[in-house]
């Protein structure tokens, strides 16, 4: 870090002047890049927008890249949950050019915006050290818990009337998503539900929570895992979901995708049970696991072809539904589908 002292000898940039009196050899590695890389670009507005750019995009991909392995490797099948539906190279990479898109169009600037935002609100940048895993944990539970709730209202309006066609109807392309389809959107929905996700820290900082932006960038790794995750299409028996029972899982959300109703929140399973938007998901759910117990000696082809079917069902019934919301008015009006 000698740099860093060197520097404050000479002429100033803007960033360097905010660290005259930061003492550097009582900061962990972590914080000390941090306040280099501040120092390095030189101005606070662009160091934050270019490092929230790069972990957004980093994140996603590397992110993407084990689902695409996973994808590619046969052994993994027995655990995809529409085992029929394994995505072509082609649709991941026509999914990518549109994911890309959207990131360029109304992700960066919106993340480019965030530093200003984050100042106006009270919110820390490029202070350092950072705050403690005690203070960010239940922050980070409030983020959750305030994302879920948005985007299952959120979400809930987008399947209707206008919203729908012009919309949401983009996402709602793959009805066996995989990793990169979680963000395969269209740039409106990606402002509407990426709201839900920087909306919580926003209020927490601008009714006078403590908040370090450091905390909101260890939350949208965290959401990006999720978002990713829930749309891989996969259920290991140690997915997160088996481990924590209110966690929605990839099992939740692809189900939301092949029934295309039920289903609309994002991390966690309360809001649906509580307000009834997932009886069909539980029915099917119901369904399955009688068909398993009755089949348990029918041969593993016999099984296969019961869950295919029952798949088949759910699907139609999901295409007329979706047939429905588009026809449907704004308001919930009465939809006419023949
Ligand atoms: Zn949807
Ligand atoms: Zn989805």
């Amino acid at each position: 870090m000698s740099f860093l002292n060197s520097t404050l000898a000479g002429g100033l940039n803007p960033a360097e002047q905010l660290y005259q009196g930061t003492d550097f050899s009582s900061l962990n590695w972590v914080e000390k890049q941090w306040a280099a890389w501040y120092i390095w670009i030189g101005n606070p507005i662009i160091a934050t927008g270019l490092m929230s750019f790069l972990l957004h995009e980093i994140v996603y991909f590397g992110r993407c890249i084990p689902w695409i392995i996973i994808d590619a490797v046969p052994y993994f099948r027995k655990w995809k949950l529409q085992p029929g539906k394994v995505p072509t190279p082609q649709e991941q990479w026509e999914c990518t050019k549109q994911v890309l898109f959207s990131h360029f169009t109304i992700e960066l600037p919106a993340i480019w915006l965030f530093h200003p935002l984050a100042e106006t609100f009270g919110m820390s940048t490029w202070q350092v050290p950072f705050p403690s895993w005690k203070a960010m944990a239940p922050q980070i539970f409030f983020f959750f818990f305030f994302e879920d709730l948005f985007h299952f209202l959120a979400h809930q309006a987008l399947h209707t009337g206008i919203l729908y066609k012009h919309i949401h109807k983009l996402h709602h392309k793959y009805s066996a998503p995989f990793g990169l389809a979680a963000e395969y959107a269209h740039p409106a929905e990606v402002f509407i539900l990426g709201t839900g996700t920087l909306l919580g820290p926003i209020l927490y900082a601008a009714f006078g929570g403590d908040l370090h932006i450091v905390t909101v960038y260890v939350w949208i790794v965290l959401r990006l895992f999720q978002a990713i995750d829930a749309h891989s299409g996969y259920d290991f028996p140690w997915s997160l979901q088996h481990i924590i029972p209110f966690w929605s899982g990839a099992d939740h959300h692809d189900f939301h995708h092949m029934a295309f109703t039920n289903n609309y929140s994002t991390s966690f399973r309360w809001w649906d049970w509580a307000c009834g938007t997932d009886t069909k998901y539980r029915e099917y759910k119901k369904k399955v696991k009688a068909a398993k117990a009755a089949l348990k000696n029918a041969t593993q082809d016999e099984k296969d072809a019961f869950e295919r079917n029952l798949m088949a069902e759910v699907e139609k019934d999901g295409q007329r539904a979706e047939a429905e919301a588009e026809a449907r008015g704004l308001l919930g009006g009465k939809a006419k589908v023949q």
